[in-house]
């Protein structure tokens, strides 16, 4: 699994295309709010139901990317304006985040049908 494309289409989505063909548009916001690193999971095995009260409180450009660099062939570096740099986003990591998100949109009962 390969991200074919990663860009920013405008100030609060970025547009993901895969290698198998598949397409995602996801928010910044949503992203950014999954960011895998250490000080955004806090504990990696409770993350979901324990978020750790955020230290500094929103920053201009939190929501804002600013450049993705991929990493050895498995992941994608994000850079956030706000400097945030340390999330590593591995292309499963990222699909995952596409395929939930996408998910959340499409009203249930339309979704998951073949
Ligand atoms: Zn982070």
């Amino acid at each position: 699994m390969y991200p074919a494309q990663f860009k920013k289409i405008n100030e609060e989505e970025v547009f993901v295309k895969w290698d198998d063909g598949k397409e995602f548009t996801v928010p910044m916001r949503y992203l950014r709010d999954r960011c895998p690193c250490a000080s955004c999971a806090g504990e990696s095995v409770l993350w979901r139901e324990y978020k750790p009260p955020p230290l500094h409180v929103l920053m201009p450009g939190k929501y804002n990317l600013k450049s993705a660099e991929v990493v050895g062939d498995y992941a994608l570096a994000l850079t956030w304006v706000d400097g945030h740099n340390t999330g590593i986003y591995a292309f499963d990591h990222l699909r995952r985040i596409c395929e939930e998100y996408n998910a959340s949109v499409i009203p249930s009962g339309t979704s998951g049908k073949s």
